[in-house]
């Protein structure tokens, strides 16, 4: 897919709108985790070197249509003047005289940064009127945002109707770049890694995969659907009741397929999640009655780094047990840090598998860790998005 590139615009003395997504948590008005910042910093420094004025919007959180200060991006614009050491402004607001009047203040090199996107209902109904008012702010538009590339909000989508001069960031382009290596002529054999606790949200995703996959290896709620779904015993391990039935569909696809399938050959389990639960480990692929899986075993450990030492090319998207608990991590943990060491090609989807990775200590031995959990996986699904499509090249 090819999506028009920044490095093939003039944005001297050009006013630049740079969607960005820069929904990254904050507590008590400190940023606790700045990946999503950090990963537009090249795009941002790119546009910079060119002579942009630079107009930079994002959204952040839920806040549901209305102006709420606990959303507000200020402690952004703070952050991203420490990491480019260069003076960034706020507004606070997105469209309006003050805003516009900041805008034709800017000079080439210099940002401003807009108020949260969603404290306007319009943004995230996609409204022409409200993208009209954007599109006014600026005389080139770019993408960077690839988080929110699945919605066709405004800021996203509408306005690329109302500027001429639109492209993709650096991120954008690296993220349908690993997504693309995936689903076009991936190195053989393609492992796919499912754990997590969403299976209802990624069996599409997993559908569109079992045509280009060899190997599929399960953990979290989504093996233990897996698990029900061969009607053998869970115990009281979490699942995803609606999902079985597809469960069983798929598993009849992937034996058609001749694919080599997996679910763990041992759990840990509980009788309690707790921190000060006292875990065993099942001799057996399956879970006792009144007890609960919480992540993989050591035989299971065992079994998938084997089938990730096989394999050359990886995508992993859901921890392998409640990663989140010190004493259920180690299968997550394990499975990480077998990727991390692995010469596949390697993408790592979801928000919580990109946590663990952090955790383990090797995001960066992997070749590349998606910004957006939901957008990659409806990448994979579709193998496009409404805010990539309308970046492409005729
Ligand atoms: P991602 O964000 O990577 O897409 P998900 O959001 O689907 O992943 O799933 C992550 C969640 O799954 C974690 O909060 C984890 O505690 C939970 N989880 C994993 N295994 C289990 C399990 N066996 N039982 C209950 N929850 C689990
Ligand atoms: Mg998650």
């Amino acid at each position: 897919m090819k999506i028009y590139s920044i490095t093939e615009k003039n944005y001297k003395d050009k006013k630049v709108f740079l969607r960005v997504d820069f929904n990254v948590p904050i507590k008590n008005g400190i940023i606790t985790d700045d990946t999503r910042i950090v990963a537009t910093i090249p795009t941002i420094n790119y546009l910079l070197s060119q002579g942009a004025r630079l107009i930079i919007a994002s959204h952040l959180g839920r806040p549901e249509g209305k102006p709420s200060p606990e959303f507000s991006l200020k402690p952004v614009a703070a952050r991203l003047f420490e990491i480019l050491k260069k003076e960034v402004k706020f507004v606070p607001d997105c469209i309006g005289d003050e805003v516009k009047k900041m805008v034709d203040a800017l000079k080439d090199g210099e940002i401003l940064l807009l108020e949260n996107l969603r404290f306007h209902p319009e943004e995230e109904k996609g409204d022409e009127y409200f993208a009209k008012e954007l599109a006014s702010l600026c005389d080139a538009y770019v993408n960077d945002a690839f988080g929110t590339c699945h919605r066709k909000h405004a800021s996203v989508y509408t306005i690329t109707k109302f500027v001429n001069d639109i492209a993709g960031g650096f991120l954008i382009e690296k993220e349908v770049s690993a997504l693309s290596k995936l689903l076009t002529n991936p190195e053989r054999p393609f492992l796919l890694i499912l754990g997590g606790a969403k299976v209802i949200d990624k069996i599409n995703m997993v559908k569109n995969l079992l045509d280009k996959v060899d190997t599929i290896i399960t953990g979290g709620v989504m093996a233990y659907t897996f698990i029900k779904a061969k009607n053998w015993e869970i115990g009281d391990s979490k699942i995803e009741e609606e999902a079985v039935p597809v469960a069983r569909e798929i598993i009849k696809e992937i034996n058609k397929r001749h694919l080599e399938f997996h679910t763990p050959l041992d759990h840990v389990i509980v009788q309690r999640v707790s921190e000060d639960a006292t875990p065993i480990v099942t001799e057996r692929g399956t879970v006792p009655h009144g007890w609960i899986g919480v992540d993989i075993g050591p035989q299971a450990i065992e079994e998938y780094t084997d089938c990730i030492n096989r394999a050359k090319t990886i995508f992993w998207n859901g921890p392998m047990g409640i990663y989140e608990i010190e004493k259920f991590a180690k299968g997550t943990i394990e499975i990480a840090k077998a990727i991390a060491n692995s010469n596949a090609f390697s993408v790592i989807g979801g928000g919580d598998s990109a946590a663990a990775v952090q955790k383990a200590d090797v995001a960066d031995k992997i070749s590349h860790i998606c910004t957006g959990g939901g957008a990659s996986l409806e990448f994979l699904e579709k193998g496009n998005l409404p805010g990539i499509d309308v970046l492409r090249k005729e």
